[in-house]
């Protein structure tokens, strides 16, 4: 198979771009702002079921809390009732009944308000839960992100600049070589690679002597194939020729 020399070059610096681009996709997955954006991410999901849970929680509670303060309510005026009735009547025994009622109602009125108190603290407790989780964990996911697309930036310009080379350099290759082109890379991954030394520059096996005999024997347009991975290998006197 004959390319031009220069076709070879373009080809190869073609596949140097796309490599490059994978490398940078690479380094984009695994920036470490990424990895702590995706857990906070994560956790950001936790705390707003967690705020969410609470709200429910304390709005339950409220319910109750009303509940409470009506049963309260009531004690003292029956309270108030057996005062008043204990200051009109003379007789002993009616005095001693009511006001053993009024000690009875008293400590379950005490015990009622500690409950109150109790309840209203659980409350208060839950509602402030709902509110303050969410908002820090938002603020760290916002800082997160920022952080994220500050790493990201300088990635992302290399990967437009590699990306608009990649179509200027498609655009000098004619269909038919480009079809074939794109048809390996999807076959071996890297297309086209430089052979330095004894080296093949895709999958950096050592080529064995008697095939590099082959090579050195081939015209500067006529493709090395490499042995070991397939792809177009291009030499050093065809760069050489290929750049003239
Ligand atoms: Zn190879």
């Amino acid at each position: 198979m004959r390319i031009d020399p220069a076709l070879q070059v373009r080809l190869l610096d073609l596949s140097t771009c796309r490599t490059r681009l994978d490398g940078i996709a690479a380094r984009r997955e695994s920036l470490p702002e990424r990895a702590e954006w995706t857990r906070l991410q994560a956790e950001a999901a936790r705390s707003r079921t967690d705020s969410a849970r609470a709200r429910l929680a304390a709005k339950d509670l409220g319910m109750d809390l009303r509940r409470l303060e009506a049963d309260l309510e009531k004690m003292r005026r029956r309270e108030a009732d057996d005062r008043r009735v204990l200051g009109a009547v003379g007789d002993a025994r009616t005095r001693r009944d009511i006001e053993h009622d009024l000690r009875s109602t008293a400590r379950r009125r005490e015990a009622l308000e500690a409950r109150i108190a109790e309840v209203r603290d659980h409350r208060d407790a839950l509602q402030m839960h709902a509110g303050a989780a969410g908002g820090d964990v938002d603020d760290r996911l916002a800082a997160a992100r920022r952080a994220l697309d500050a790493a990201d930036a300088a990635l992302v310009a290399e990967r437009e600049e590699l990306t608009a080379e990649a179509a200027r350099l498609r655009a000098g290759v004619e269909p038919g070589l480009l079809a074939r082109y794109d048809a390996l890379e999807e076959e071996v991954g890297i297309a086209v690679a430089r052979l330095a030394g004894r080296q093949c520059r895709s999958c950096f096996m050592d080529l064995d002597p008697a095939t590099l005999r082959e090579f050195a024997a081939l015209d500067v347009d006529e493709v090395a194939v490499c042995p070991e991975c397939l792809c177009w290998l291009v030499r050093p006197e065809t760069i050489e020729a290929g750049r003239r």
